[in-house]
């Protein structure tokens, strides 16, 4: 279990702005832009390194769950910014994958 196992098992609170079967989304609890948002596939996985062809369909469903998030939050025209951090040289903190969806503004130009 980790830090966001607990916020998908309810056993950490969290503004979760949508949810199905295999996505949780809720807000950062640090944002880094008007609209900041983190997508998780609810199973356990470190990082994107395992993602592999059987569990690809997670990766799917994150991009349509941005997608519904992104309308929910009004900013789907508009455009929105979707990250993922892998391991130490990214700068990932939580070990559990999760895509940044951010938006709701004019975002910087820079990658890194
Ligand atoms: P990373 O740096 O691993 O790509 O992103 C981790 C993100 O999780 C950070 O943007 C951080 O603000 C967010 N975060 C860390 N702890 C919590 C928490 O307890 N609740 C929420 N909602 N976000 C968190
Ligand atoms: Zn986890």
């Amino acid at each position: 279990m980790c830090l966001f196992c607990d916020i998908v098992a309810k056993k950490i609170p969290a503004e979760i702005v949508y949810e199905d079967r295999d996505v949780v989304a809720f807000k950062d609890i640090n944002p880094q832009a008007s609209v900041h948002v983190l997508l998780v596939p609810k199973i356990h996985m470190d990082t994107i390194r395992e993602i592999s062809e059987e569990n690809s369909h997670l990766i799917f469903k994150v991009h349509e769950a941005a997608k519904e998030v992104a309308k929910r939050l009004g900013i789907y025209n508009k455009g929105y910014r979707l990250i993922v951090n892998c391991g130490e040289d990214a700068g990932q903190t939580v070990m559990h994958v999760h895509y940044h969806l951010l938006g709701g503004e004019k975002l910087g130009e820079k990658i890194v």
